[in-house]
Parts: C-alpha cells; structure tokens; sequence
C-alpha cells in the first residue's frame, strides 16, 4: 500500500519525549520485554532450551495479560481448528480481543491449526461461514507461543535421542508463526526474576501513554499500534533515523527473511517510542533485532 507523504511526516516528527524511560532500564530484561510487547502490540515467542518448569510460560503470559486491558485465553497444546476460530460462538482466538492468546508447545500444534492462527494474526478477526452467511469476530490479541528445540525439549543433551533432522523439522513446523513474533525470550531453566518495583501499575502506565501516542500518529494508515503498521510505512519510518543499515545488511545477505526484517521495523519503531525518540537510534535497531532473533 502507499503511503501519503503527510503520514510518514506525522510518524516521523515526534520530537516530544513521551516518557522517562529510566525506570524501564532497570528492570529486568523479561519485564521490558513485556512493556515492548504490550506497547506496540508485538507478538511473543517463548523459547525454552530445556523441558520448561510447570507453569513458567503460562506465567509469562499471564504478566503480559496484566498490561492489557483484554483477557488471558490458554489454548490447549493440541488445540482443533474448529476450537481456535468458534463455529455458533467465538472461539479462543475472538475471546482474546484486546488481551493475549497463550499456545504451549507450538511445533506440537496442527499445521491447519498454525495456519489458521497466522490468518487471524494476519487480518485480526475470525471470518466463520455457517449455512452461507459469513460471521466476522475481532481477534486482535497479543500471541504468547512457547516452544523447545526437539520433540523431547532437551536438545543437544545427553538425554536427547531426536535426530538433527527430527529436531530441525520440529523447529521448522512454526516457522510461519514465529516470524511475526517480534519479541524472542530464551526462558531461564528455574524460575522467573523477582517483580520489579511498580508491576504491573507502572507498565500499564508506560503501556497506555504509548499505545496513545501511537494511535494519533497512525491515523490514516488504519491501525493503532506499531506491531499493526503496514510493512512498506514501517519500513519507511524506521529507515528515517539513517540507523537501519544493519538489517538492510542482514536482509541483503539472507540472513533474515522480509517477514522478520518488516517485524524488526516495528519493534525499532515500538523502542524509538518508548525512548522519545523520533525515530529508531542504532541501539533501538540493534534491540529490535536481538529481540526478533
Ligand atoms: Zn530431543
């Protein structure tokens, strides 16, 4: 889609700092992640290098859920289509709207069911058709996807018997869900850090003060949020700091794909935000994408 001048204007003169961000650099890395992720609206992969610890990922996406005004919904780890969109009433993905969507063990899914998922996150509603007639549902949540290295999450150790090539197809079966999580976090093997001081009360307040900064400067481009923006305007906005060259670099060698590298984009923009910067800085670049990875 093209953009009109005018927007990427209003998008890219915000010369007002929006918020001290101080508070926010020191707290633990998995909390400001949760504060991006809520702000711009960016999706969260979880990924966990050993079997994770009961409950750990669903807490994760519980202290996201405690940012956004919207419910938790937990899938189930073998969730159905039919389930995940709702035939006579809204199914997970709809009774998600405006909160967050938690799915364990993603490569373990169905692929009808991963397919599906990208499709909603996509347009962000449910399209059913009962007897004909087509019934549209809301469905912009925020997706928390976990997942481990092989089928038996210990990869690489000497309790793994998966074979590279096992293991390889099994990452490989969310590789159309992953790319549109813009936030990775290699979970820790016990429990998770201690609450900073001001959670969940001083996220929110990060949360909401950019996410309505956000939906001013979009006006016109149809969204409200970073993580919704159109690739061609987020791209253009996050190239207007003259710092992108280290992913048009990754891009141009074929070390990300366009999908990561658009995602990449809207979380420099979501960090430039969150900084009061106008546009991205290299270190908000540089975040974006170590968080994207
Ligand atoms: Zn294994």
């Amino acid at each position: 889609m093209s953009v009109p001048p005018s927007s990427l204007l209003t998008m890219v003169h915000v010369a007002r700092p929006l918020i001290d961000d101080d508070v926010l650099e020191t707290w633990p890395l998995l909390y400001r992640a949760l504060v991006v992720a809520a702000a711009g609206g960016h999706h969260i992969l979880l990924n966990n290098k050993m079997p994770p610890k009961d409950g750990v990922n669903l807490e994760v996406a519980t202290l996201l859920g405690q940012l956004l005004p919207g419910r938790l919904v937990a899938a189930d780890p073998h969730v159905t289509l039919a389930s995940l969109l709702g035939i006579s009433h809204p199914g997970l993905a709809a009774q998600a709207e405006g909160g967050v969507l938690y799915m364990p063990e993603a490569p373990a899914q169905d692929a009808r069911v991963l397919d599906g998922l990208c499709d909603i996150m996509d347009a962000g509603r449910v399209e059913v058709s009962r007897g004909g007639e087509p019934t549209v549902w809301p469905a912009r949540f925020l997706l928390v996807a976990a997942r481990t290295d092989c089928p038996c999450g210990t990869y690489r150790t000497d309790r793994c018997h998966c074979t590279p090539t096992a293991a390889a197809r099994w990452r490989a079966r969310a590789d159309r869900l992953f790319g549109r999580c813009g936030i990775n976090i290699d979970m820790p093997a016990t429990s998770l850090p201690p609450l900073p001081d001001g959670w969940p009360g001083g996220g929110r307040i990060f949360v909401g003060r950019i996410r309505s900064a956000q939906a001013m400067r979009h006006a016109g481009l149809g969204c409200s949020l970073r993580g919704e923006m159109p690739a061609e305007a987020a791209l253009a906005a996050a190239a207007a700091g003259q710092c992108w060259g280290e992913v048009v670099a990754l891009r141009s060698a074929g070390l990300i794909s366009q999908r990561t590298t658009d995602t990449i984009a809207r979380v420099a923009l979501t960090l430039a935000d969150l900084g009061g910067r106008a546009a991205p800085s290299v270190d908000d670049v540089n975040r974006a994408i170590r968080l994207a990875q």
